[in-house]
C-alpha cells in the first residue's frame, strides 16, 4: 500500500520552515493537505465577545487562500473543509486511505483539546497522530530545561536560553509536491457567510495588514529596507507589525530571526534587531509558560489569590472601554484604533489594559476576551499571558510592578494628538 500523510495546517499557513511538511513530502508516496475551518473559533465567549472578529476574520481567510496558491505553485492544492476536525480528519483518513496524520501541536486549551479528540478518533482507526513543534524561536527540545523547570522570571529565561540554548535554521521551502488525487477540493467560506461584515477602511491608518506567506515575507522584506534605511537616517521605527502574519503562521519566527540577523554589522541597526529578537523571546516565553502551566493563564485568579471581586457597574464599565467611551481621551483614541484596524501598539495594549483593570475596576479577563475577538495578531499564549502580566496576576512576580499608566502616556501621546494620527 502506498503511504499517504494528511498534513492538518491550523496556525502554521506557510511552506517555508515548515519541518511537518517536508517530512511528510520525504515520508510519503503522496500527501494530502488540508485546512479545517472549526466553526467553533468563531462563536461567542462567556463575557459576550465573539472569539473571531471580522479584522482577524478576514486575515485568516486571506492566509488561507494564500496556503492554497503557494501549495498550487509547487504543484500541490489545499483541501478546504468546514466543520469539527475531530470528524472530519478521520472521515477523510478513511476515505483517503491515509497511513499517518501530521500537525504542529497547538499550547492553549481549547486547541489542545481539539488535538485530543483528534487523535483519539484516529486512534479507533489506528491511524497514528504526529505532533510537530514549529511555533517558537527555540524548540522546547533545544531548551536548557525541562518544561517544567523553566524559569519564570522573563529575565532569567532570556538570560539562560540566549547562553545555552542555539536557534536552528529554518528548513527549506519545498519546490515540489505530490498531492493526493481529489475531485473536489473545497471552497473557503466567505466573511459574509461566517455571519461577519467587512471593515471599513479609516482615513487614519496607514498600514494594510493582507494575509498570506507571500504577503508576510515581503512585509518581512520592508522591515529590513527600514531597518537599512534607518541606517543611514537614524530614523528607527521599532514596531515591525510582524506579529499577525507570525500569528497566522505564515511567517515562522526563525525566518524572521535569520534574515534579520542577515542586517548584523550594519551600523545602527542593532536597535531593531534586538527590539524584534526581544519581542521574539517574549513569544516563546508566553508559549513555554503555556505549556508549563496550562489553564491558570484564563482564570480571573491567575497566579494570584484575590479571587473575582465583584465590581458595580463591571458591564458598563467594560461597554465604555469598548466603545471608546471612557471619556479619557488617550485610551479612547486607543479603543477606537483598536476596534477599526485590529492592531494596536504594544504600549498602546498596556495602555488600554491598565486604564480598565486600575480606573475602570473590570477585571482583567473581560479585557483580555476583547482583545481576543479584536486583535488582528491574537494568540492565545502572548494575549492571555500580557493581560495576566499587566493585570499582575501573571507568574513573574517581578513583572508586577513595572507597568505605571503615566508614563506610558507620555510615551504614546507625547503630543496629545494621538487620536488624530494613531502615531503607533
Ligand atoms: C494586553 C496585551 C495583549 C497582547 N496580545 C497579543 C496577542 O494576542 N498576540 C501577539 O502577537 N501579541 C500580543 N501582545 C504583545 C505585543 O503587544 C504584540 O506582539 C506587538 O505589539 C506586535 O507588534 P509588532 O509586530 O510591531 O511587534 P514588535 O515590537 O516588532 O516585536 C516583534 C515580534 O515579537 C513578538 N512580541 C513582541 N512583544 C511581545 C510581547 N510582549 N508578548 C508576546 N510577543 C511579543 C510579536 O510576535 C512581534 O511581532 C499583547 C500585549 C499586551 C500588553
Amino acid at each position: 500500500m502506498s503511504k499517504k500523510i494528511l498534513v492538518w495546517f491550523r496556525n502554521d499557513l506557510r511552506l517555508h520552515d515548515n519541518e511537518m511538511l517536508v517530512e511528510a513530502i520525504a515520508k510519503s508516496d503522496s500527501i494530502l493537505p488540508v485546512y479545517i475551518l472549526d466553526r467553533r473559533s468563531f462563536g461567542e465567549t462567556k463575557y459576550g465577545t465573539l472569539k473571531t472578529g471580522n479584522i482577524r476574520a478576514q486575515f485568516i481567510l486571506e492566509s488561507v487562500l494564500g496556503l492554497r496558491s503557494s501549495l498550487k505553485q509547487i504543484g500541490g492544492n489545499l483541501l478546504i473543509a468546514e466543520g469539527n476536525p475531530e470528524d472530519i480528519i478521520p472521515q477523510l483518513a478513511q476515505e483517503y486511505e491515509i497511513t499517518e496524520v501530521y500537525h504542529h501541536r497547538e499550547v492553549a486549551r481549547e486547541e489542545t483539546h481539539v488535538s485530543t479528540l483528534v487523535e483519539n478518533a484516529l486512534w479507533k482507526l489506528r491511524i497514528n497522530l504526529k505532533h510537530f513543534i514549529g511555533h517558537t524561536l527555540y524548540n522546547k527540545e533545544d531548551l536548557p530545561f525541562p518544561i517544567k523547570d523553566i524559569p519564570d522570571a522573563f529575565n532569567q529565561f532570556k538570560k539562560k536560553i540566549e547562553r545555552d540554548s542555539m536557534i536552528k535554521p529554518c528548513f527549506a521551502a519545498p519546490d515540489r509536491i505530490n498531492v493526493a488525487e481529489v475531485i473536489d477540493w473545497g471552497v473557503l467560506s466567505s466573511l459574509e457567510e461566517l455571519n461577519l461584515l467587512p471593515q471599513q477602511k479609516d482615513q487614519r491608518a496607514d498600514f494594510e495588514f493582507v494575509g498570506g506567506e507571500a504577503e508576510g515575507l515581503a512585509h518581512l522584506q520592508k522591515v529590513i529596507a527600514a531597518m537599512q534605511q534607518a541606517a543611514t537616517t537614524k530614523n528607527l521605527i521599532l514596531a515591525s507589525k510582524l506579529s499577525a502574519w507570525l500569528a497566522m503562521g505564515s511567517l515562522s519566527p526563525r525566518k524572521v530571526y535569520w534574515e534579520i540577523k542577515k542586517m548584523e554589522g550594519v551600523p545602527n541597526t542593532k536597535a531593531m534587531f534586538n527590539h524584534i529578537l526581544l519581542g521574539l523571546l517574549w513569544r516563546d516565553y508566553f508559549r513555554f509558560m503555556f505549556k508549563k502551566y496550562g489553564n491558570t493563564f484564563f482564570s480571573p485568579d491567575g497566579f494570584g489569590s484575590q479571587g473575582l471581586i465583584d465590581v458595580v457597574n463591571e458591564q458598563d464599565n467594560f461597554n465604555k472601554w469598548k466603545n471608546a467611551q471612557t471619556g479619557f481621551a488617550v485610551v479612547d483614541a486607543v479603543m477606537t484604533e483598536l476596534n477599526q484596524t485590529g492592531f494596536i501598539s504594544n504600549i498602546a495594549r498596556q495602555t488600554a489594559a491598565l486604564y480598565l483593570i486600575n480606573n475602570l475596576e473590570v477585571s482583567w479577563v473581560f479585557g483580555a476576551a476583547y482583545f481576543e475577538e479584536k486583535l488582528i495578531d491574537y494568540n492565545p499564549a502572548s494575549n492571555w499571558g500580557n493581560w495576566a502580566n499587566v493585570a499582575g496576576v501573571g507568574n513573574d512576580q517581578k513583572s508586577k510592578s513595572v507597568f505605571d499608566l503615566d508614563k506610558n502616556i507620555k510615551n504614546l501621546d507625547p503630543k496629545g494628538n494621538y487620536s488624530l494620527t494613531w502615531a503607533s
